[in-house]
């Protein structure tokens, strides 16, 4: 496996022959059974704070799309919920399938939606960067919000109108002024569990934050993802027609509910 992808011969399930850590205690995504996930009233909602100057650049990095945020400082943070003290701000993905009835990472008591955005946030009270921070137990936070297919989503139209301009891997443009809370539900209601990154190198360093309300996407929207480039400029082109990890095993973990 030379680069690690989502095709047969590299995609999720040889990914443990390049990171062991693939078959570690706390791997993402998982199957959220609801029934089994627990109340917990000591858990306060959670608060995301972001300032729309945050937002620097949209970019294809060959397995997403995502947007990148100035994290130098702590402008755009996530507080409350299970984490303790702030988490700062870095940037925004998504995850998506070949067709509309599959392409969410997680799943709820075993159905999955059609996409799933994640805002990764670091944690800037105990560690100074982001790479320092993937490596600690309590170092990422990522809130996880389930795509649902339905109406047009105008808010959701600010980044899929400029995924034209960065088709092909690699490439990158300017995108200022844009608050990612916009994206999310109405309801911030969560469950939570602790968990690792869904991508290679799949470290064991996030506390996850999984928001219980979808938001709305177009089937026209969910094709303008499908239709970005694994590949750069100049190659033989590939579609991005799937990035998700299959939920894993749970391993005894607990899932809390708010
Ligand atoms: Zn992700």
């Amino acid at each position: 496996m030379l680069h690690w992808g989502y095709d047969e011969h590299n995609g999720p399930a040889r990914w443990k022959e390049v990171f062991p850590v693939a078959n570690g205690d706390r791997q993402s995504p998982i199957d959220i059974k609801t029934e089994e996930t627990k109340y917990d009233p000591a858990l306060p909602p959670i608060s995301p704070n972001y300032d729309p100057t945050s937002a620097k650049v949209i970019l294809n990095n060959g397995h997403s799309t995502s947007v990148e945020f100035d994290d130098t400082e702590n402008k755009s943070v996530l507080r409350g919920g299970p984490l303790t003290g702030s988490y700062r701000l870095r940037q925004i993905h998504f995850h998506w399938g070949a067709s509309d009835d599959i392409g969410s990472e997680h799943a709820v008591d075993g159905k999955k939606y059609a996409a799933e955005l994640h805002v990764v946030h670091w944690n800037s009270d105990k560690y100074s960067t982001f790479v320092e921070a993937a490596r600690q137990r309590d170092g990422l936070a990522v809130m996880a919000v389930f795509l649902k297919i339905g109406e047009c989503n105008s808010q959701l139209k600010k980044i899929t109108d400029r995924l034209d301009t960065i088709r092909a891997k690699g490439k990158q443009a300017l995108f200022t002024n844009f608050d990612p809370s916009c994206l999310l539900p109405h309801s911030l209601d969560y469950w939570t569990y602790l968990g690792s990154l869904t991508v290679p190198p799949l470290l064991e360093s996030v506390i996850w934050i999984i928001l219980r309300e979808p938001i709305s996407v177009s089937s026209e929207q969910l094709a303008k993802f499908r239709s970005l480039l694994c590949t750069a400029e100049g190659e033989a082109a590939c579609c991005m027609l799937r990035n998700y990890r299959p939920p894993q095993p749970l391993k005894g973990r607990e899932v809390r509910r708010n």
